[in-house]
């Protein structure tokens, strides 16, 4: 929650609720990406404990993590890699199941994205359960890479993924927090 020039993230984003479903408070950061300062604002927050350069690759989650990851690794001046749902990407592939609320559901990343050592920062934009990131974070070790870091725009700390990360010994980074769901 370092937001070292006070500039406000929290207010450029909405909130619907009952999205996609009753009870569910939808955090939609597309008021944020499309403020020029909001967006700026995110991606700097997002990158600068990593600044000193201890990352190789930036990984970001399909969707909404390619547009904050692409923007972090050009401001940390390295490489992005997908991690993209099932089925998407070309080459040859490694794939891990997580848990959804009903069911499972499959993320991919290159097989020859990650060498061994590779040292990365993941990024997604927000971290409810846990479980999306916490399969990304499987994908990247089983590739051979260290997960230096997984940084989000938002924590919902109700729902526990920061700690389930932090448990698998992870260094998470958020810029702010909602509470509940
Ligand atoms: P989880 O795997 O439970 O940590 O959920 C994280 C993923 O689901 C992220 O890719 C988010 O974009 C999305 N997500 C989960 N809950 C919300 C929410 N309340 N608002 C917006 N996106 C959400």
């Amino acid at each position: 929650m370092d937001l070292r020039n006070g500039f406000d993230i929290k207010r450029y984003i909405r909130t619907i609720p009952d999205y996609p479903k009753p009870g569910i408070m939808f955090r939609d950061i597309t008021t944020l990406l499309a403020d020029l300062h909001g967006f700026r604002a995110a991606v700097d927050e997002l990158a600068w404990p990593f600044l000193k350069g201890e990352i190789d690759y930036v990984a970001g989650i399909e969707a909404r993590g390619f547009i904050l990851g692409g923007a972090v690794a050009h401001t940390l001046g390295r490489g992005f890699i997908p991690i993209r749902k099932k089925g998407k990407l070309p080459a040859r592939v490694i794939g891990q199941e997580y848990a959804l609320e009903y069911g499972v559901d499959t993320i991919e990343i290159h097989a020859d994205a990650i060498k061994k050592g590779d040292r990365i920062l993941l990024i997604d934009d927000l971290i409810a359960t846990g479980g999306t990131a916490g399969a990304a974070i499987d994908l990247i070790r089983r590739s051979g890479g260290e997960v230096v870091a997984a940084a989000f725009v938002i924590d919902l700390p109700d729902l526990g993924g920061a700690a389930k990360l932090k448990s698998k010994n992870v260094k998470v980074h958020t810029l702010v927090g909602f509470e509940g769901h």
